[in-house]
């Protein structure tokens, strides 16, 4: 299963909304609201590291995908899936 439909089952219990983890800003809410609260712990599909989030302040529930594109990661990355 590729790393596409694996985020897409993963997501799909509870919503289709994804954005883009900020390093400095955290799960950003389409409220505006930076750092919402992460909900489970952070899975792993392959370089990309999924979070729920649910927004404190409008109890919104999304996802958030950050990729690890470092040298380190993409190499272990590589040789898991030789
Ligand atoms: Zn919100």
């Amino acid at each position: 299963m590729g790393i596409e439909q694996q985020l897409e089952k993963k997501t799909s219990s509870q919503t289709k909304r994804v954005i883009e983890y900020s390093a400095r800003y955290g799960g950003v809410c389409e409220c505006g609201t930076t750092h919402s609260r992460v909900t489970t712990s952070p899975a792993w599909l392959g370089t990309i590291k999924l979070r729920i989030h649910k927004c404190q302040k409008c109890g919104a529930i999304f996802h958030s995908t950050q990729v690890d594109n470092s040298s380190v990661a993409r190499q272990i990355l590589a040789e898991a899936m030789a």
